[in-house]
């Protein structure tokens, strides 16, 4: 039974929460495919909420750190958007759910030009990557590092076991690249591409981190407590729309009945999810949400991260609909 918000505070709803869903983390298994990711407690439950008034809900493990993976793409994006027109990086990358595997090779071919359908699947964000501007990888790397440190306050640091583990297992990741360069949607040298995404995947960070990117994001791009613009209110809305759209995998469509907040997770286990609403919602204004549970579903999502969300988006009507 979910408890009335008149009976608990919403910390001690949250804390319920993530207390009932801890149980359901045994139904999911950890990702191996990248071998240093699977040295993570599958038990683990963790979030943060951050309103846009500044207000910070803990619970669980919430301080466990965890690398970004597939939620970097949508730092990534946000740097690109800085610095190129829509129209540009659309030329490049399409913005359309595909219900394919984020990983999948297979629309790339059959649908021409080869373009790649969106930026949070694999070959989207490592064309997004390849348009990064900045004479090497580190220069690029620190446009993405100097935003969430602009959002988190704190400058993160990479997980060099991730980031090696990664780069000896990218098979998959290096025929995209190759097949990207083929089809002539990669912007710069291959090589240094890949770097930059296995890097950008690698960064560490945690659920209250997260959240306060999510409340940056929630707030049009302002930090809500220094109240300085980090990202135009446009990529903000861009990037929303896509994590609606395309942001749980080919879960997508499914979570955005369910739950109805823009959100995009990671396999590493975390979710990042951005409510900003003007309905009748405990966080009125809107706030960020960040989510760890290392325990994933079939679709690579995590597992009780996802009935976590659909709770607080129910108990605090944050449904977009
Ligand atoms: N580093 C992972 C990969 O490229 C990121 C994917 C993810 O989080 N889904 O396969």
């Amino acid at each position: 039974m979910i408890s009335s918000r008149e009976t608990l505070s919403p910390e001690a709803q949250l804390a319920e929460w993530v207390e009932m869903n801890k149980k359901i983390t045994s139904q999911g298994k950890l990702a191996t495919y990248i071998p240093a990711l699977a040295r993570a407690n599958p038990h683990d439950l963790g979030a943060a909420v951050v309103g846009i008034n500044g207000l910070e809900l803990t619970s669980g493990q919430w301080h466990v750190p965890f690398t970004l993976q597939s939620i970097s793409k949508i730092l990534s994006l946000l740097v690109l958007l800085m610095e190129q027109s829509f129209k540009y990086i659309l030329s490049k990358v399409d913005m359309e759910p595909t219900g394919d595997p984020f990983n999948s090779i297979a629309r790339l071919e059959t649908v021409k030009p080869g373009r790649p359908f969106n930026p949070f699947i694999n070959a989207g964000a490592i064309t997004v990557c390849s348009l990064i501007k900045g004479k090497n990888v580190d220069e690029r790397l620190n446009k993405i590092l100097d935003l969430i440190y602009r959002c988190t306050g704190r400058w993160p640091d990479l997980n060099h076991e991730v980031l090696l583990s990664e780069w000896e297992t990218a098979d998959r990741n290096r025929s995209l690249a190759y097949f990207l360069k083929d089809m002539g949607f990669l912007g710069n040298d291959l090589e240094q591409t890949l770097e930059l995404y296995f890097k950008q995947c690698s960064i560490e960070i945690n659920s209250l981190e997260l959240a306060w990117i999510g409340a940056v994001l929630a707030n049009s791009g302002r930090h809500p407590v220094k109240n300085t613009q980090i990202v135009p209110g446009e990529a903000a809305r861009i990037v929303k729309s896509l994590m609606f759209t395309c942001g749980m995998y080919d879960a997508s469509g499914k979570f955005a009945v369910s739950a109805g907040i823009p959100s995009k997770s990671g396999v590493s286990g975390g979710i990042l999810s951005v409510y900003s609403s003007n309905k009748a919602s405990l966080f009125k204004e809107g706030c960020g949400i960040g989510i760890y549970g290392p325990a994933l579903d079939e679709y690579g999502n995590s597992i009780a991260g996802i009935q976590l969300l659909k709770m607080i988006s129910k108990a605090w009507e944050m449904h977009a609909f």
